[in-house]
């Protein structure tokens, strides 16, 4: 199946996500834009999918850098955010189902099966 377009994947992660920074919580206006936010970084095999996208401030994008998503998140509540804990799950589910229906993703899919781990661990 293919992807749309980034400006597109970004409305439909809009609609999806509800117009907030998936890490601080702020809401995006005129003043706060928001940047595209790999769940699972480029660099550690993520894609460029709806599935791997959300939205986050440019600091919170900025500041997480290549770091994990667990590793990350755990930053955010220790500087007394409330990230989007709901959220990132979901998309980690959606991903996973979108890996497992269109194959490929080699690098990304241990780091998802950890980070969703660790997650649920957290949860429980
Ligand atoms: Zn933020």
């Amino acid at each position: 199946m293919a992807q749309a377009g980034r400006t597109a994947r970004m409305a439909a992660a809009r609609r999806r996500d509800g117009g907030t920074c998936v890490w601080c919580g702020v809401a995006f206006d005129e003043r706060t834009r928001p940047t595209r936010e790999h769940v699972i970084p480029r660099v550690k095999g993520g894609p460029s999918w709806l599935e791997n996208e959300v939205e986050a401030c440019r600091r919170c994008n900025g500041e997480r850098g290549h770091r994990a998503l667990v590793e990350w998140l755990e930053e955010c509540e220790r500087r007394g955010w409330t990230p989007d804990v709901g959220r990132l799950e979901r998309v980690l589910v959606a991903l996973q189902a979108a890996i497992r229906e269109r194959g490929g993703q080699r690098k990304a899919r241990p780091q998802l099966e950890g980070q969703l781990r660790r997650l649920r661990k957290r949860a429980a």
